[in-house]
This record gives C-alpha cells, structure tokens and sequence, in this order.
C-alpha cells in the first residue's frame, strides 16, 4: 500500500487514473517545484488511457496505438509540457500522409477531419510515450500504482480520502485526491461494470459541499459517444500492400461512415516489416454493440464485466467486411489472412460538450481536483484539453494544499 509521505506537514496527493490529464498533473506540479508525496492509480496495465498503446511482454516490436493514433495542438501558447516532451524525445512531430474518404469512396489528400486541424504529433515508439515522458518529467518519486482499479472512495477521520478496491480492501491514503477520469463520477459505471451508483455519489450527499455537487452533476451530464475498434496485426509479405497504402491515417466525412460504419483507419508499420491497422466504427456502431467489449482488452478483466464471444465475432467480420470493401483499389481479401483479428471496445471515446466548467475542476472544502478531456475549455474531447486542464489544476491545487514549491 502506498499513501502518505514520511512528514506528515507535507500533503499528499492521489490521483485516480495515469492517462494524459491524470500524467500531465503530476508532470506540471513537479515542474513548477513542488516535491511532495503524489501517487498514481491506474486500473489498466499502464499509462495512457486513451492514448496508451497495446504492447506485448514476448514480442517487443509489436505495438497496437489502439485508442488516438496522434493528437493536435489548435491554440496558443502551447502547453508547458509540449517542449519537454520534444525535446526528451518522448514525443515528435506527425509526419505521416493523412486523407478523407467520401461518400462514393474518394480520397482527398491532406488533413479535413477536426482531429487533424493544428500542430501534429504522435508519442515516438507509440502513443502511450507521451505519458511515460510525462511520469519521466515528474521524476523517480513520483508512485505509478498500475492494475489497480479504485472501486470505493471513503473520507478519513483527518479530512483526507481512503482509495479501495472492491473487496473493500484499501489500496492507499491521501490528503487530497484527483479524478482524472469520469468513471467514479458518471452513471456509465453502472451499465459498464454493474455498480448500483458512481461511487462519488455517497461522498456528495455526506460532504454538503455545495460546488462537489455541482461538479458532480455536471460530470453525470456529460454524455459519452463510443468507438469500437477492430485490430488487426498483417504479417510480410502480405503486409507489403498495407505499408504501401497512400496514407497513414484515413479519415471518414459523414457520408462515408453512414455508408461503411467506419470512422477511421489507422496504418502502424512496425519496424520488422508487419503492419499494424487500426479501424475505428462510427458511434453509432459501437452504440449498437454497446454489450461486446472485446475479450483481450483489459476492460473484459475488470469485476462485473461479461465478454460475449459470438456478437464479438459477429462485430470483427462486419468490420473487417466493411475494411476490404473500403479498401479495394488497393488490398485484395487475401491480405487479412492470418491476421488474427482482435476487438476493442472504447465506451467513452469521446465527450460530448460541454463538460466540467473549470471553476468547478477544484473542490478545495472537500479536499478534490478533476482533470481529463472532459473539462470545457481549448482542446475539449481531445488530448490537448486532457494535457491543458491537467496543466491548468496544478497551481490552483498547489495554492490550495498551502504547498510551497520547491
Ligand atoms: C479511438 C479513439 C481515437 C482518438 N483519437 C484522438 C485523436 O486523434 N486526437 C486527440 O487529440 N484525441 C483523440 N482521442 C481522445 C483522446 O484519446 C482523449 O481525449 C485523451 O486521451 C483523454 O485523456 P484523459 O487523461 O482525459 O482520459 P483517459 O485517457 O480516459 O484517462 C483516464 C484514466 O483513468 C483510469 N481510471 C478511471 N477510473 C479509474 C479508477 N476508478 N481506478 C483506476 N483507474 C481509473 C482509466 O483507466 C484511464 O487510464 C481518441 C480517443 C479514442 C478512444
């Protein structure tokens, strides 16, 4: 169990979730000098959420970027991390070709999807770079608990906040606490995991804090459009096709995801010449197969969560089938052979506006911070929003712990 530090004048901090927000706040308190007791729990294997990559222990070329395959940088000045990570090279710029498909199945070069619009970068040797250099930024001190899902949030007798698991077991103690995620907030863990309330819900109505309600309310609102993505690993020489497509990522305009399903296509060349590819549903697909998760993701491991093999199956060849008929000019279907296709279900891709205003993403009678994409502001729904709003909580919560830096 991990918690507070050795002087107990110095206020600890726990933070729920290691993707880009939860990383980016812990990366940017350690910047602006401050070296108290923060730790780290994430329920998945390792950093990066959304923007973390699939990685094998007995392959160590094999990378999936399963979740955002890049992100974008839109407004200024740019996030204090950014330079950081560039110049540790843990991030580098995107250069690979991007296009949009239309309707009648069209390609037009060059970047149209909302996704593309700005500064273009992607973690160097995946995705999920982009929070390990941020943890890397925050220092050796600073405590990654991974595979641990916080179940149950309870108030100390001192004002600070027990972490458990769901055997009720506790799993670390802290002064102040972060979300960086919605789930211990947002009524999508009752359908998703069989909880009978988000565990925040207690906290709310025993604190009589009148801005965590507000916050919390606020949170339960957002609404959460889903993804499904089909993986697919492309052994040589048939991966020889797919490294040769003209794009690297392929973008549908509305008429082409009403006609195929598709939202877009990832192309991840690995450096022993097999070819990685990524297809994302629409929301829409994804809603309809709301219950099929994908059995080799980590969500399928957590508690409550039932796999269901055959409408999984059923989803991998629908996808796959709407793959080749897009692709056609140039792949043949003799290029999914041995590909071994998997399924990963996103259930909240992405927010839908307007999110967790920011007066409201710090709590300080209660002792609470939020952070993650779902709070309004420049880059909402995005990484840059996650990264900026992580940025943003860290002197407001240092100012509000009493903590000096340095
Ligand atoms: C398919 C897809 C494609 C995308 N494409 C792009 C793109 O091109 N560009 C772009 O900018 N953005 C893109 N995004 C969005 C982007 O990935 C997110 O905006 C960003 O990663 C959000 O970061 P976050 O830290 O706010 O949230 P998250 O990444 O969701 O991090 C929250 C973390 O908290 C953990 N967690 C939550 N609750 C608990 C708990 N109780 N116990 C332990 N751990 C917990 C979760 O496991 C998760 O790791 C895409 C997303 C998806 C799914």
């Amino acid at each position: 169990m991990t918690g507070r530090g050795c002087d107990p004048a110095v206020p600890s901090v726990a933070v729920i979730g290691a993707g880009v927000g939860g990383c980016a706040l812990a990366a940017r308190v350690r910047q602006l000098g401050w070296r108290g007791p923060i730790g780290l729990w994430e329920s998945g294997r390792g950093p990066g959420g959304r923007a973390s990559s699939r990685r094998s222990r007995h392959d160590p070329l094999l990378r999936f970027d399963h979740g955002a395959p890049l992100f974008s940088i839109t407004t200024t000045p740019e996030p204090a991390l950014l330079a950081p990570l560039l110049e540790g090279g843990w991030i580098e710029p995107w250069s690979g070709s991007l296009a949009q498909l239309d309707g009648q199945g069209q390609l037009i070069a060059g970047a149209t999807d909302p996704l593309t619009q700005g500064a273009l970068y992607r973690g160097r040797g995946g995705m999920d770079q982009l929070c390990r250099g941020m943890l890397e930024l925050g220092g050796t001190d600073l405590q990654l608990n991974g595979g641990c899902l916080v179940r149950h949030l309870e108030r100390s007798a001192d004002g600070g906040w027990d972490l458990l698991d769901h055997q009720q077991q506790r799993l670390g103690v802290a002064d102040w606490l972060v979300l960086s995620g919605t789930l211990l907030a947002h009524p999508r863990c009752q359908a998703l995991l069989g909880w009978p309330e988000p565990p925040l819900q207690p906290l709310v109505r025993q604190l009589g804090d009148g801005q965590l309600e507000r916050a919390a309310a606020a949170i339960a609102s957002i609404d959460c459009s889903p993804r499904s993505a089909l993986l697919l690993l492309i052994q040589p020489p048939l991966a020889e096709a797919w490294r040769r497509l003209p794009f690297r990522l392929l973008s549908f305009d509305a008429a082409a995801q009403a006609r195929w399903g598709l939202s877009r296509l990832s192309i991840q060349p690995l450096e022993d010449g097999r070819c990685v590819v990524v297809a994302h549903s629409t929301a829409e697909v994804a809603t309809l197969h709301a219950d099929v998760v994908g059995s080799r993701s980590s969500v399928a491991r957590l508690p409550g969560v039932t796999p269901s093999p055959q409408r999984e199956q059923e989803l991998i060849e629908a996808l796959g089938a709407a793959l080749l008929a897009v692709l056609e000019p140039w792949i043949t279907s003799t290029a999914l052979q041995g590909a071994e296709p998997q399924l990963m279900r996103w259930g909240a891709a992405f927010p839908e506006g307007p999110g967790l205003p920011s007066p409201l993403t710090l709590c300080p009678q209660s002792r609470i911070g939020f952070c993650g994409d779902f709070t309004s502001g420049p880059g909402f729904g995005r990484i840059e929003g996650a990264l900026r709003s992580g940025e943003e909580l860290a002197p407001r919560l240092l100012a509000a712990m009493g903590a000096a830096p340095g």
